[in-house]
């Protein structure tokens, strides 16, 4: 039995566009039409199959993919949530049936067969530590093989005629033959797991090569399936997690998505019940750090640096690292709370997934400063309300935003808001002041060209947030200070073990005001 199909029947009214595609409607008789290469693409091949497979299976489709994550489909009625999250329950039993069943059939012997092909939780999906931010916990990777059992350091064992050494040919024959099970489970060894089949070492290590090869092929052509959907939704993981939220009444629903970028997708949401330490703002945004890491690798530099994170940083695989992303920006976004800037408010953090409040109302959100058009009034206000900021951000939260531009920046409720601030790092961070440099030359020309002719120029802006004083007059020389100074406390730091505190040199900064 299937809990989603039943779970998840229609009630009246038209269904979701998942439905239609049961078994038992109308055929789809669509003719798509496409190119020789098309037709010769193996990813199409694949993507076809897929589809063939998907419509065969309905009920999995609407696990694989969610409804609310389109944007369009902004009913997420509870029945259909509850009946996934019942597969997802469902699937698990199914899983850990499967493994009572291995482990009866394979006792103690020592060839043993696997189940795992039919497994429903992949084995690199499933995670029962859902609760609390894991940072330590270690997943069990299938793929690596089982320390074999070692002949001991003489080299031999057994007496007499029944010595066995190490080198034992049948021995090793069945140990390789073993081994084979370690290979990915897509990978086909036959029935010689089952059989007293001996494998000579030179082709064990043959099939082990090309096993390998195989499992790097197959991740690639993921990663790429991974690739093309990720964009507009997240992973069945991600969707459980958000499932989990509504389900706890964390949230009252999931709208819709206001943003895909190349690092994070963003949803609305309608916020639940309060519990007693926490008030949930009736609108939230969901951040969601994509876990396709590619987009990451670019930003090593931001974490990699900053000395909050470095000794973890070393010891991190990729998918902490994303998590590490989610953080850092929960931290930001409380200490710039703390100080009175204007951004968003942390609700909770949970893996890789952010909730914070809502900036807009009714599902709309904020418009960004760059798409909305001020008065030169509001324009001139918006400008020092942003300067106040910088200087609050450096001086009070120790930050530098490290991406602060005209993209980053919310019109709402009259005044400018803070968002984005995952990579912002403290000034003392080996490249924070060029940062700061170049978040002051977004602002400079937004405001300049913008018509606001109080707007300092870039390198007034720096020494103004930064109470440096730097009086190179052009753009190359002052880039050079910047980068000596950070060389100096890389310096300090080699020497002295820890951080200039500050850079400062004659006192406050200069605060600017109306
Ligand atoms: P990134 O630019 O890295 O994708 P952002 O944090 O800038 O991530 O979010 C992307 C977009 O989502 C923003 O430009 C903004 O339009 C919207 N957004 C993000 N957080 C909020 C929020 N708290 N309230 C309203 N809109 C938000
Ligand atoms: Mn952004």
């Amino acid at each position: 039995m299937d809990p989603v199909g039943v779970a998840a029947a229609p009630d009246a009214g038209p269904g979701p566009a998942w439905q239609s595609k049961c078994p038992w409607g109308a055929p789809n008789t669509t003719s798509i039409s496409c190119s020789l290469a098309d037709v010769m693409s193996e990813q199409l091949a694949k993507e076809l199959q897929l589809e063939e497979e998907n419509a065969a299976f309905p009920e999995v489709v609407a696990v694989a993919e969610g409804p609310f994550i389109s944007g369009e489909n902004i009913d997420t009625s509870s029945d259909l949530m509850l009946a996934q999250m019942l597969q997802m329950e469902f699937d698990r039993e199914y899983d850990a049936q499967l493994r009572r069943e291995e482990k009866k059939i394979n006792g103690d012997s020592k060839v043993s067969i696997s189940f795992e092909n039919y497994r429903k939780v992949h084995p690199y999906d499933s995670d029962s530590s859902e609760d609390g931010v894991d940072w330590q916990d270690t997943r069990h990777d299938p793929y690596r093989a089982d320390k074999p059992t070692t002949t001991p350091r003489k080299g031999f064992i057994g007496k007499g005629k029944d010595i066995t050494t190490k080198h034992d040919e049948v021995v090793c024959g069945r140990k390789n033959t073993a081994r084979m099970e370690n290979f990915a489970p897509e990978f086909q060894v036959g029935d010689g797991i089952g059989m007293d089949l001996k494998l000579s070492n030179q082709v064990f290590n043959a099939l082990k090569q090309h096993a390998y090869s195989e499992e790097r092929r197959s991740a690639r052509l993921h990663e790429k399936k991974e690739h093309s959907t990720a964009e507009k939704a997240v992973d069945p993981k991600t969707r459980l997690l958000l499932y989990k939220m509504v389900n706890a009444g964390m949230l009252e629903t999931i709208t819709g998505c206001i943003s895909t970028g190349k690092e994070s997708v963003v949803f609305h949401a309608y916020g639940g019940n309060a519990t007693e330490d926490k008030v949930i703002p009736p609108e939230c945004a969901i951040k969601v750090f994509k876990t396709t890491l590619n987009e990451f690798k670019n930003r090593d530099k931001y974490i990699k640096d900053d000395y909050r994170f470095k000794d973890r940083f070393s010891k991190l695989n990729p998918r902490k690292i994303i998590r590490m992303w989610a953080e850092k920006e929960m931290h930001n976004l409380t200490r710039m709370h703390n100080a009175g800037i204007p951004c968003p408010q942390v609700v909770m953090l949970k893996k890789h997934v952010l909730v914070m409040s809502f900036i807009g109302q009714d599902q709309v959100p904020a418009p960004k400063l760059k798409d909305v058009t001020l008065s030169s009034e509001d324009m001139k206000k918006a400008y020092y309300q942003i300067l106040n900021m910088m200087q609050q951000l450096y001086k009070e939260c120790n930050l530098v935003h490290a991406d602060l531009s005209e993209y980053n920046m919310l019109w709402h409720d009259g005044k400018v808001w803070l968002i984005d601030v995952s990579q912002s790092v403290e000034p003392t961070h080996p490249h924070g002041l060029e940062f700061l440099f170049r978040d002051c030359r977004n602002v400079s020309q937004f405001f300049q060209k913008g018509g606001v002719a109080e707007a300092l120029n870039e390198r007034e802006l720096f020494n103004a947030v930064s109470g440096l004083n730097i009086t190179a007059d052009n753009e190359v020389d002052f880039q050079a200070e910047i980068e000596a100074l950070e060389k100096m406390n890389e310096d300090h730091v080699q020497n002295h073990g820890k951080k200039l505190s500050m850079f400062s040199s004659d006192g406050d900064p200069p605060i600017y005001d109306e």
